[in-house]
């Protein structure tokens, strides 16, 4: 589904990815750790370009999302993005946020769309919320609205950049429940997680990115269990 060759990413003088290889299959769980400033965010950002690769291609359902005259909008349409810190349009309803988008990009009815809202919300358990506005949620809360907000778009992959990093601890469980619940369905996910637990349990396959290229890449099970890189060794050494 994505094939990224040689992916370049340079600010100013600095370069932050130095020729990324990976490719996520349909229905793959992709599981990225790493160090902070390793250019994971950079590399999540720049599949979706809400940053402009330097070098090298990606390429989404066969289209080279990175050259002159791809229809970029309706790519990253197929793209759900979560970020750390939900995003959400603060002055909408929990249903508008999940509504407005379809409504304006896609000309969705709006009896059709909050239809669908809802139908999401209740999968991400916050159905009796709809009328209630992002200030009044709880941080788990609103990024579970965050995930239905970008399934509202019926996207075809679903990436994720740390999405429980800025959680409580005792909102984590409930947001990565969601998460597992996705990938049992079969969505294709590329998440950015500090979540060992999660990314060994879940991920069908670990990249660890370091100094802005994969350092190593593998089952759960080769990377936990047997990490032949020594910046893995000492990496997991830290955080697990
Ligand atoms: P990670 O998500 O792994 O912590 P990032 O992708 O956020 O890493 O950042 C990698 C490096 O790129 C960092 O050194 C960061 O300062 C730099 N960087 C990220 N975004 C920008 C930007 N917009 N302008 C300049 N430098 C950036
Ligand atoms: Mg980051």
């Amino acid at each position: 589904m994505i094939n990224v060759e040689n992916l370049h990413k340079s600010f100013g003088q600095v370069e932050v990815l130095k020729g990324i290889d990976l490719e996520v299959a349909s229905g793959e769980v992709v599981a990225v750790i790493g160090p902070s400033g390793s250019g994971k965010s950079t590399f999540l950002r720049c599949l979706n370009l809400l940053e402009t690769p330097t070098g090298g291609r990606i390429i989404f359902e066969g289209e080279v999302l990175n050259a002159k005259g791809a229809n970029i909008n309706k790519l990253r349409q197929k793209m759900g993005m979560v970020f750390q810190n939900f995003n959400l349009f603060p002055h909408k309803t929990v249903l508008e946020n999940l509504t407005l988008t379809p409504m304006l990009v896609k000309g969705e009815k709006k009896e059709s769309a909050e239809q669908r809202a809802l139908g999401l919300l209740e999968k991400v358990g916050l159905k009796e919320r709809a009328g209630a506005y992002p200030s009044q949620l709880s941080g788990g809360q609103k990024q579970r609205v965050a995930i239905a907000r970008a399934l509202a778009m019926n996207p075809d992959v679903m990436l994720f950049d740390e999405p429980t990093s800025a959680l409580d601890p005792e909102m984590v469980g409930d947001v990565l429940q969601v998460m597992k619940d996705l990938a049992r369905e079969g969505m294709t996910m590329v998440v950015v997680t500090h979540e060992m637990g999660f990314a060994r349990e879940v991920a069908d396959r670990v990249v660890f990115m370091d100094k802005g290229i994969v350092q190593e890449e593998g089952t759960p099970a080769q990377v936990f269990g047997s990490p032949q890189n020594e910046r893995t060794q000492n990496f997991l050494s830290k955080v697990l």
